[in-house]
C-alpha cells in the first residue's frame, strides 16, 4: 500500500519540489493550503503535479482542524513547510510570525500526540537560527543567537520539536536548511529577484537593480536537491537533527556581479538602497554537511557556478515563453 504524507506549506517553493519527489517514490499526497480562494498553486501546475495531490483546507493555527485532518487521512509522514518564511517581513511583522511559526508547530505536535503519536513529523528548522556566530562552519552542535523575528519563531519551533522527541518519543526529524534557490521561489527572495530583474534590465528595459547590503555572505543550495534531504531524514530508525548545505557561503555581491556578467549588464545598474539593509543582519554563514552526507548519504556537490547557470537558464527561458 502506498505511504500517505501530509504536506503543509504545499504552495510554496519546497512544498511544489517535495510533492514531486514523494509522487515518483509513490505517495499519496495531501497538501494543506490556508485557503481554497487565495492560495496560489502555481508551483505545482508547473511542475505538472497539481492534479495528482488531493488539496485541504486547514488552518494550522486551530488544533481541531488539524486533529481532524489527520484523523480523516491517517498519515504515515507530516512534512510540516508552512511557515512565515521571509527574514524581512518578519521585521514588520514580528507577532504574526512568530504567533504563527511556533502555535502551528505546537498543533500539529499535539495532534499527532492525539490521533496517532506513530506519524513521523519533519519540521522545516533554518539556518537563521544561527545568527551571530562565533565560530564557521556551523555544525548541528553549534549554539543559536537567532538575529530577526523569524529566526526567533525558528528556533522556538525547533527546540519545540525537540522537545516532543525528548518527552514523548514523538519522531520528529528538523532539518536545518540553509538558502535554496529555484524557479519557484518566491520573487521577493535574492537571488530569484537579482536574477529576474537582471533580465528584465536586459530585455524590458528596467532601469536598475536595487539591493541592499551586499557584503554580507551565505550559503545557497539548489532547492529540488535539498527536499531530497527532507526525505531521506524521515527514512531514518531514529529522528534527528541535520544541516543541509553546500558548505561554503559566497557575498551577495559575487552573486550580483555573476549574474551581471552572464547576462552582458553594466554594473551601474545596481544600486544600493540603505533602506533595503535590516535592522540586524548575520555577516558570513555556511555549514557543514558531513553528517547529512554520512548518515543519509544525501549527495550534493552543485558548486555555485552551475546553480546560477541552472537558474538563469530557467528563468531565461520562461521569460521567452511568456514574452512570446
Ligand atoms: P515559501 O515561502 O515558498 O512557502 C511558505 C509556505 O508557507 C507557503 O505555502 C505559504 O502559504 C505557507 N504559509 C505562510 N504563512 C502561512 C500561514 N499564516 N498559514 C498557513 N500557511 C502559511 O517557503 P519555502 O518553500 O522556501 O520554505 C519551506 C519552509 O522551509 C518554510 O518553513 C521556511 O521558513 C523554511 N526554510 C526555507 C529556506 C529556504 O531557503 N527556502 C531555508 C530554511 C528554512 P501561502 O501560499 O498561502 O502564502
Amino acid at each position: 500500500m502506498s505511504k500517505i504524507a501530509i504536506i503543509t506549506g504545499i504552495s510554496g517553493q519546497d512544498g511544489a519540489y517535495l510533492s514531486k519527489l514523494l509522487l515518483e517514490k509513490g505517495y499519496r499526497i495531501i497538501g494543506l493550503v490556508r485557503s481554497h480562494t487565495f492560495s496560489n498553486l502555481r508551483g505545482l501546475s508547473y511542475l505538472g503535479i497539481l492534479e495528482s495531490i488531493k488539496i485541504e483546507e486547514c488552518d494550522l493555527a486551530d488544533i481541531t482542524q488539524v486533529t481532524k485532518i489527520l484523523r480523516q487521512y491517517q498519515p504515515d509522514e507530516i512534512y510540516n513547510l508552512a511557515a512565515q518564511s521571509s527574514v524581512s517581513l518578519s521585521f514588520n511583522q514580528p507577532i504574526d510570525t512568530f504567533s504563527f511559526n511556533t502555535l502551528s508547530v505546537f498543533n500539529l505536535l499535539e495532534a499527532v500526540k492525539i490521533v496517532n503519536s506513530g506519524i513521523k513529523v519533519y519540521q522545516a528548522s533554518s539556518s537563521e537560527m544561527f545568527g551571530s556566530i562565533s565560530h564557521l562552519p556551523i555544525t548541528e552542535d553549534t549554539e543559536f543567537h537567532p538575529r530577526s523575528p523569524y529566526a526567533i519563531s525558528k528556533a522556538a519551533a525547533h527546540w519545540t520539536c525537540v522537545n516532543y522527541r525528548e518527552s514523548y518519543g514523538v519522531f520528529v526529524c528538523c532539518g536545518i536548511l540553509f538558502n535554496h534557490e529555484s524557479y519557484l521561489r518566491s520573487t521577493n527572495f535574492f537571488m530569484k529577484k537579482v536574477i529576474r530583474e537582471a533580465i528584465e534590465i536586459k530585455y524590458t528595459g528596467r532601469d536598475v537593480l536595487e539591493v541592499g547590503n551586499l557584503d554580507i555572505k551565505r550559503d545557497f543550495g539548489y532547492a529540488p536537491k535539498y527536499v531530497e534531504a527532507m526525505y531521506l531524514m524521515m527514512q531514518k530508525e531514529q529522528p534527528g537533527n541535520y544541516l543541509i548545505c553546500s558548505g561554503h557561503s559566497v557575498s551577495l555581491r559575487e552573486i550580483v556581479n555573476t549574474v551581471f556578467d552572464k547576462l552582458g549588464i553594466n554594473k551601474q545598474k545596481i544600486v544600493i538602497s540603505k533602506e533595503l539593509y535590516r535592522p540586524a543582519d548575520i555577516e558570513d554563514i555556511y555549514g557543514d554537511p558531513q553528517k547529512a552526507k554520512k548518515e543519509l548519504e544525501w549527495d550534493y556537490n552543485m558548486t555555485l557556478d552551475k546553480l546560477i547557470n541552472l537558474l538563469l537558464e530557467e528563468e531565461l527561458s520562461n521569460f521567452e515563453k511568456a514574452s512570446k
